[in-house]
């Protein structure tokens, strides 16, 4: 159910100055130490940004879909990496469990993940199994009440910190999604171990680690949905934060567009600001007009999923779109800055390098474009 208007208002004035005033002072820090705060992620935790999209029944704020991508716009307008902190609990990492979970697996985790008194984390990638997701190789053999879990997980964002992993695992013989179920790990569970954070390209502060299962005994009551319903429940998991992601992009976009426009009001060559120069607008040009297209068919498509439409295709669009369009303005905002643009001070090289990731996780451009063609064949256009 979505807030009332004036309370949505409040949380979206709220955070846009969370972002404004707390977080992006912090940019180049976060960037140098890789870790972002403890002191800002109680403040995370005290505005509810973990429990976002989790329903009030559970603690959560319970936004719609297009409140949740309003709130992501505006999260965008800073280093990606703060809004990893909480991203996790609010989308790939919790929405297995709002999904398929049973009354009392929601009662035992949602009200924690929530608050973020814990962390979750999603994991689906293996060393051998990525866009090709439902060819997952770990394997959960039932015996007795329990499933033994074994197996590695690839690059899962915020394994370091997470108490819960959704884990996709072949349960049965079927090839393919077929043979996959979906199951809560707690952390604790003897046999689960973290890798150490691999070093990225950007995004400094949100880590990413293997998390690997031992011949873990997970009960069975953890399992999510019948065994065999994991391939589908992640990829339900996926259509939403795909939404969720290409929101981000839209933030981040008109973060870098406001940007531009302020150091070419500033920056003077050949005797005038190089904002007059013709140029110079045609790049600003390109770059607002993609971020409006952008942000209109996020939030469309968002309307569309709170009316209950099948927006698989859409959201693959949106991601799609919004990703290779962040990348083509973070682009541009280099160009506009010039060789300050290549320098670490003013933030945009930053900024390049951590747009460059929203075209490959939760599904590549490529695996993208092979669900919208795939979904517009169904469609008959
Ligand atoms: C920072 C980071 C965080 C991540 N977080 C998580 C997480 O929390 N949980 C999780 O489960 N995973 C996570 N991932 C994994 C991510 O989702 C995968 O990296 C992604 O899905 C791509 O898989 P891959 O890396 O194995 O690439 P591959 O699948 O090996 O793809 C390599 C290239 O081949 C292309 N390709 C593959 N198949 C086709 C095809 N059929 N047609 C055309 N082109 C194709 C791809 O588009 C890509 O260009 C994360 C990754 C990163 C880098």
């Amino acid at each position: 159910m979505a807030l009332e208007p004036e309370l949505f208002d409040a949380l979206l004035d709220t955070v846009r100055r969370f972002v404004a005033e707390r977080l992006r002072p912090l940019e180049a820090a976060v960037e140098a130490a890789d870790a972002i705060p403890e002191h800002i992620v109680e403040e995370m935790k005290a505005l509810g940004l973990f429990g976002l999209s989790i329903d009030e029944e559970h603690g959560g704020l319970g936004l719609t879909m297009g409140e949740e991508c309003r709130v992501a716009i505006e999260l965008g307008r800073t280093t990606p990496a703060f809004r990893s902190a909480f991203g996790t609990n609010v989308g790939i990492g919790s929405q297995g469990l709002v999904i398929a979970g049973t009354p009392e697996q929601k009662a035992h985790w949602l009200p924690r993940i929530a608050r973020g008194a814990i962390i979750t984390s999603f994991a689906l990638t293996e060393p051998d199994v990525g866009s090709d997701s439902g060819a997952v190789q770990t394997r959960a053999v039932r015996d007795g009440d329990v499933y033994r879990l074994s197996g590695t997980k690839r690059y899962i964002t915020n394994a370091d910190k997470a108490q819960l992993f959704t884990v996709m695992a072949r349960t049965g013989a079927e090839a393919g999604g077929r043979g996959v179920s979906a199951f809560l790990v707690p952390r604790d569970l003897p046999g689960v171990s973290i890798g150490e954070p691999e070093k990225k390209m950007g995004q400094k502060g949100a880590r990413v680690a293997d998390v690997r299962f031992d011949d873990v005994a997970v009960p069975v009551a953890n399992r999510l949905g019948a065994e065999g319903d994991g391939f589908r429940i992640a990829m339900q998991v996926l259509d939403r934060g795909r939404l969720h992601i290409a929101a981000v992009c839209v933030g981040v976009a008109e973060r870098l567009i406001a940007d531009c426009v302020a150091y070419a009001g500033e920056r003077k060559q050949f005797g005038k600001p190089i904002a007059e120069h013709q140029l110079i607008q045609a790049m600003l040009a390109d770059s607002k007009t993609e971020a409006l297209a952008a942000r209109a068919l996020v939030l469309e498509t968002a309307t569309a999923k709170d009316a209950g439409a099948n927006t698989t295709m859409e959201a693959a669009a949106a991601k799609y779109f919004a990703s290779e369009m962040v990348g083509r303005v973070a682009d541009r905002a280099v160009q506009i800055f010039g060789g300050a643009g290549y320098i670490a001070d003013y933030g945009i090289e930053r900024l390049y390098r951590d747009v460059r990731l929203f075209r490959i996780y939760e599904g590549t451009s490529q695996i993208q474009q092979l669900i919208i063609a795939r979904e517009t064949l169904k469609r008959g256009g």
